[in-house]
């Protein structure tokens, strides 16, 4: 970023607004009477969530080497974005920039907040054009980048990024959902550096705990600041906090999964060659591949039928279907079906 600082990057309503602060949550008061939050004095979960998630982040912050005051959570990373939105972009006014094919509810959010969405498009490698994003980077109305690295749908990283830090007027956020399959290193060590960064992590992917919805922002403590400010104060469920909190305990737990992950990743890229019906397996730093067929209507239509699910991008991939690592069983299941076709 070249001259900005954040607060004139984060819309004038954001600026006056005041956080909605629970006076329990945010003095550690744990009284033996609780009058004060209108709950029911029965059942199991019948308190409402901690709103400053204080356990969770601690345990992150110890993990992940920032401070608890960098670390914002949300309902999945994807509430996240939706956020960041609505703080830097002035519905019918600003826009974001995004890559080009890259996660889609980028674009969602922000046509939701009535911002228009500017695509930037990958080259035949699924690589950023630094001369594109450089004249695109010239309109004025932009104020976020969406970069998702590794990227989804296509599974290569984005290199460089501090070139994207450093050149852009506005909020950089890069989306890491699947950094824990990369051997690339993670931007969060770039956060002393860039006071527009904003790195995106999740416990849905790696971690295999989609179903907690649980997503988290590393920031400057300013930029965490806006977002507890305009987060649903009780976004995290209690449930969810402590499998989250469990989950951190097991030490090993997340290595093990990756480790799983990765064996059968190089498994499948094996299985994939001599696979007649396959034009072009992308290489991958995530847990899925993204591969051209021959045929794609036929495979697609016909792994559809033999009730294996997978994720079809063409026609704006030409002949592409995302297809993520499985357990065993699934993936010989694919790869018998696959040979078969
Ligand atoms: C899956 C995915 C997410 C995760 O979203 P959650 O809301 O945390 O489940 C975020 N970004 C990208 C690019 C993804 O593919």
């Amino acid at each position: 970023m070249k001259n900005n600082s954040i607060k004139t990057l984060v819309r004038e309503n954001i600026l006056q607004l005041q956080p909605y602060i629970s006076f329990r949550d945010h003095n550690e008061f744990n009284a033996p009477v609780m009058l004060d939050a209108n709950e029911s004095p029965f059942g199991e979960c019948n308190r409402y969530p901690d709103s400053t998630q204080k356990k969770l982040k601690t345990k992150l912050a110890g993990l992940k080497k920032v401070s608890p005051s960098q670390i914002a959570i949300g309902n999945g990373s994807d509430e996240l974005i939706d956020l960041i939105v609505k703080i830097f972009c002035e519905p019918k006014k600003d826009a974001i920039l995004m890559m080009n094919p890259s996660f889609a509810m980028y674009g969602f959010y922000a046509t939701i907040n009535e911002n228009k969405v500017l695509k930037l498009d990958l080259d035949e490698n699924f690589e950023i054009v630094k001369s594109d994003f450089l004249k695109a980077a010239e309109d004025p109305s932009l104020k976020i980048f969406f970069l998702c690295s590794p990227n989804n749908p296509t599974g290569n990283s984005v290199d460089d990024i501090e070139f994207y830090l450093q050149n852009f007027n506005g909020i950089v956020v890069v989306d890491e959902a699947y950094i824990e399959f990369s051997e690339k290193k993670s931007s969060l060590e770039l956060l002393e550096k860039y006071s527009n960064l904003i790195v995106l992590q999740t416990f849905s992917k790696a971690w295999g705990i989609a179903g907690a919805r649980v997503g988290m922002a590393y920031a400057s403590e300013e930029i965490i600041s806006f977002i507890n400010t305009v987060k649903a104060p009780y976004n995290v469920n209690v449930l969810s906090q402590e499998l989250i909190i469990k989950t951190l305990e097991e030490e090993n737990k997340l290595q093990e999964n990756v480790s799983l992950i990765l064996e059968e990743r190089a498994w499948l890229k094996q299985q994939f060659e001599g696979i007649t019906c396959i034009k072009k397996v992308f290489s991958t730093d995530a847990n899925f591949f993204l591969i051209r067929m021959e045929n794609v209507d036929k495979v697609y239509t016909r792994m559809l039928k033999e009730e294996i699910l997978t994720s079809r991008r063409d026609p704006a991939i030409s002949g592409c279907i995302r297809i993520n690592v499985g357990s065993r069983s699934e993936n010989e299941k694919l790869i018998n079906l696959l040979k078969e076709i």
